[in-house]
Parts: structure tokens; C-alpha cells; sequence
């Protein structure tokens, strides 16, 4: 049995590996486009700061690790076409030299490629790149390039274009580094996947530490400054009530979101669906004989949504790990994801689990959503610090929808999510929350966990109405 998986990163590595352990006489080529097979691009941004030393360090393991475990690795190999009634994949490598490698599987995982959003400078002949400072930012080979306009050109100042969590990361990371950043993010606060009430406490955290943040404001061109200006180039943008602003900085980081990477499953006819998404049973079959796909490349089966898109590291080491194991003979399903994600900006931290209040009404839901602040251990322990809490529970039937959390980096916030979310994939009640037999001792909790104090004001506040 012959496995093919496109992309090295979390999905075709998760699947290969899975496939190995379920038969370990399986014969399975990894295929990807560059030579960093399993780097954890989630760690970019620890890099570009200096807390991690070496980029090798980011390898979740080192390409000898993936051999030992036993799969095939085709580095700088582009995988250019499939055919499926032949089941065989058409691959380039980098010396331009074509070959088809037949399979009896294949695993599609080739991710997600970063927006290039609609700014003058960015498109076009004349388009601003690395060289001069401009950089988007998702692979190894973006990294080096932004590492490469660090170290040569040594920047003062840079734009972050974006307020999401890898703008967040990297403003932290440059103000680390010691430059001075401008965030500028278009909808009217930052880190829009969670509440503005908790997105304000982000914004308050950045802007203590020096970064001007400048939200409702949309980027319209990135170029050149004349000579003798206070940067190499200059951001324009338009705030919501129609002004102008102007930033000089040395370097520019456009980090606006990704989109799914599917063309090459797409001409090989699998359906797309949501944002452009490759559709796939809970299964990751795509429809197509013998084809699999998993990853930022697929729609994300969500546990409370239905069909969504959700592309998160987690949910493709998830999806691999499925799709490895189908295509190995098993008959797993990916049992859907509740977009929990935990974000660290300097000292602070904001997470999220299962749905904000729009997203349950939408889903039809009756959501109530009460904000509350519990400490994440006794007081009078030295070094207790005050969590905000926004519980979403549904009116009618008490169900726990969704918890968002903020606080500081030590106050245990992304395993304190993990609590809620282990409750909404198991669909208890908000009151059932207070039961759960949680640990305590004063130095690290109380006797009622933060979490639990949340969910005690969620229902006190519902039986007052
Ligand atoms: C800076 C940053 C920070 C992040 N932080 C987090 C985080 O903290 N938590 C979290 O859950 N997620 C995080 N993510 C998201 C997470 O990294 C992605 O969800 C995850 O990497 C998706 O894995 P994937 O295997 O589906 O795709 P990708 O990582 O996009 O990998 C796709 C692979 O396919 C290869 N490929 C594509 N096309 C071809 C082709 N035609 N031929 C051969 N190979 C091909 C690529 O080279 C690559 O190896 C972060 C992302 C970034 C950029």
C-alpha cells in the first residue's frame, strides 16, 4: 500500500505518522513544496522575538525523526496535478525536472496561503516585497525573509497591518526586539474573535507597552518614502470617519488572515465549499476516489456551528491524525472542532472556546452572555491575578455555548479554557460546570475555580430575569 501525502506540515504529518503506527508496513512519501517538513510555524513569532534561539529548534521533530518513524520525505517537490482515475500525482522538484508517483492514497494538506489584501504596493509589477521591507508572513521561507530585513537593515519602526492573533504575536515580538510598532487594524478593536470587552483589555495591554494602536482604520497603500523621511516607506490609511493618516516605518508586516490552498484538489475536481474550502466528510474523504484531504485546506466540522472554516493548528493535527487513519484501512471521524484558541500578548492572555453571542444567535440558539472576574488562585497567596470571564449559555435550555477568558500569561488562562471546552464537546449546563470536581490548593486555585465562578454568575444572572 502506497500513501502520498501533499504538504509537510501539521495535517500531512499527522496523517503520515498515524498512518505508520496503524501499519507499519505501509509505504508513505511526505511531498511538500519546501524543505521544512513538521516546523511548527505556530512558533514563528517566538523566533522573529529571540525567545526561540534557532529556527531548527521549531521542527516539531527533525526530518531524522520523521525517517525513523518511517515515511518517505520529498523535500522542494511541488506536487502540480492529480490524476485521479490513474492515481498517480504529477510532482516537480525544484530543478524543474517531472515525475508521477503512483498511490494507492492520497492525503491532500496543502493549508492555507496568506491574504494579500487589496492595498496599494502589494500587487502589481511595481509591488513592494521583502527587499524593501514588505513582508506577509506564514511559511519558513517568509521567516528568513523577515529575519533578513531585521538583521541587515536593522528597522527602528515598523506597521503591523492586522489586529488579529499573529499581528498581536508579532507586535509583541518586534516591540521585544525593540522596535517601535503601529498596529493598524481596520474593525473598530482589536483581536475580533472575542468580545470587544475583553478585545479593549488586549488593546490596553499593547498600547502599556508602547505599541500605538490605531483600530477603525483601514490600510489603503504601502510605498516608498521621499528621501531624507523618518522611515523607508510609508503606510496610508483611512480612518472609519474619513481622515487620513500617515505612518513612516522601516518595515511593514501585512498579517490579514489566510484563505484555504485548494487549487490543486480543486482541478482534480473535489467540491469546495465554505470560504473556498475543500469539502470533506467528517471522514476527510473528499468525494474523490481514494482522496483525502485534512487541514486549513478543508472545511472545519464544528461541533456547534455544523460545516464552518476554522483553520487552527490543533484542527489539523486532528484531521490528519483522521485522514491518516482512513487512508490506512481504518474508519475514524474527526468528531468537530469549537475554534478553541488561546493567544499570548506580552504579560496578558485572551482565549476562547465554542460561540460569542452573535455566533450562537445565528446558530439559533437564545444565548445570554454575562461577564464576571474571579481571581486564578486565593488572594493571599502572593501573586494571584483577577481573570475576566464572559460566559454564553442558552436561555432555554442552560446549555454552556461558549467562555471567553482574559488574564494574565500566568494565571493558567489557556488550561482554564480547556476546562469549558472539555464541557461544551461533553454538552453539559452551565450550572453542571459548578459540579465538576475541579483541584484546589490557595497557591494555584480556589475552592471554586474561576471557571466555576463564571458559570455561578452566568445562572445567578439568569434567575434574576
Ligand atoms: C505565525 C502563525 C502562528 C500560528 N499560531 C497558531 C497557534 O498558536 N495555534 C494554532 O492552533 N494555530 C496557529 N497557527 C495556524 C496553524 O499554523 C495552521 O492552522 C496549521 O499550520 C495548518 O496546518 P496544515 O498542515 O493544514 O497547513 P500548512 O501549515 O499551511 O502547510 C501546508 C503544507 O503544504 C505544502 N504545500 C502546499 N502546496 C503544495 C504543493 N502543491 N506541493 C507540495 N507541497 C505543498 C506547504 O509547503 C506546507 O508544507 C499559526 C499560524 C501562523 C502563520
Amino acid at each position: 500500500m502506497h500513501l502520498v501525502m501533499i504538504g509537510g506540515s501539521d495535517a500531512g504529518i499527522s496523517a503520515a505518522l498515524r498512518a505508520r503506527d496503524l501499519d507499519p508496513a505501509a509505504d508513505v512519501t511526505v511531498v511538500l513544496e519546501d524543505a521544512y517538513p513538521n516546523f511548527s510555524i505556530c512558533g514563528i513569532p517566538y523566533y522573529v522575538s529571540g525567545e526561540v534561539t534557532h529556527w531548527r529548534n521549531l521542527a516539531h521533530r527533525t526530518r531524522g525523526d520523521l525517517e525513523a518513524a518511517g515515511m518517505r520525505l520529498r523535500l522542494d517537490t511541488t506536487a502540480q496535478r492529480i490524476d485521479v482515475a490513474g492515481r498517480k500525482l504529477l510532482v516537480s522538484s525544484a530543478g524543474g525536472g517531472e515525475e508521477l508517483l503512483g498511490y494507492d492514497k492520497l492525503i491532500v494538506g496543502t493549508g492555507a496561503v496568506p491574504v494579500r489584501p487589496p492595498i496599494t504596493g502589494l500587487a502589481g509589477p511595481e509591488a513592494l516585497g521583502p527587499d524593501d521591507g514588505v513582508h506577509l508572513l506564514h511559511s519558513m521561507g517568509d521567516t528568513f525573509a523577515v529575519m533578513a530585513t531585521l538583521e541587515q537593515a536593522a528597522p527602528a519602526s515598523a506597521v503591523i497591518v492586522g489586529g488579529g492573533y499573529v499581528g498581536l504575536e508579532m507586535a509583541d515580538a518586534l516591540t521585544v526586539r525593540g522596535l517601535a510598532v503601529t498596529q493598524m487594524e481596520q474593525l473598530p478593536e482589536v483581536l475580533p474573535t472575542v468580545d470587544p470587552e475583553l478585545g479593549a483589555l488586549v488593546h490596553a495591554e499593547l498600547a502599556g507597552r508602547g505599541v500605538q494602536v490605531l483600530t477603525g482604520t483601514t490600510v489603503q497603500g504601502i510605498s516608498k518614502a521621499s528621501p531624507g523621511g523618518a522611515g523607508r516607506l510609508e503606510v496610508q490609511a483611512t480612518v472609519a470617519d474619513g481622515t487620513a493618516v500617515t505612518r513612516a516605518a522601516d518595515m511593514v508586516l501585512v498579517v490579514v488572515g489566510v484563505r484555504p490552498d485548494t487549487a490543486l484538489a480543486a482541478e482534480a475536481g473535489a467540491t469546495l465549499g465554505v470560504r473556498g474550502a475543500i469539502v470533506v466528510d467528517p471522514g476527510m474523504r473528499t468525494g474523490l476516489p481514494d482522496v483525502f484531504a485534512a487541514g486549513d485546506c478543508v472545511i472545519t466540522h464544528h461541533r456547534l456551528l455544523g460545516v464552518t472554516w476554522l483553520p487552527l493548528g490543533t484542527t489539523a493535527h486532528k484531521q490528519g491524525r483522521v485522514a491518516g487513519e482512513n487512508a490506512a484501512g481504518g474508519n475514524r471521524q474527526f468528531a468537530g472542532s469549537l475554534g478553541t484558541q488561546v493567544v499570548k500578548i506580552f504579560d496578558q492572555a485572551a482565549a476562547r472556546t465554542g460561540l460569542r453571542d452573535h455566533e450562537a444567535k445565528a446558530a439559533g440558539f437564545d444565548p445570554v452572555t454575562i461577564g464576571s472576574q474571579a481571581d486564578d488562585h486565593k488572594a493571599y497567596y502572593p501573586g494571584s491575578h483577577r481573570i475576566t470571564i464572559r460566559v454564553t449559555g442558552d436561555r432555554g435550555t442552560g446549555r454552556l455555548l461558549g467562555l471567553q477568558l482574559f488574564g494574565h500569561k500566568d494565571a493558567e488562562i489557556a488550561k482554564r479554557i480547556d476546562i469549558a471546552a472539555a464541557a461544551i464537546y461533553a454538552g453539559l449546563a452551565v450550572e453542571a460546570v459548578s459540579d465538576l470536581d475541579l483541584s484546589y490548593t490557595p497557591p494555584l486555585g480556589s475552592p471554586w475555580d474561576a471557571v466555576q465562578m463564571g458559570a455561578q454568575a452566568w445562572t445567578r444572572a439568569i434567575q434574576r430575569h
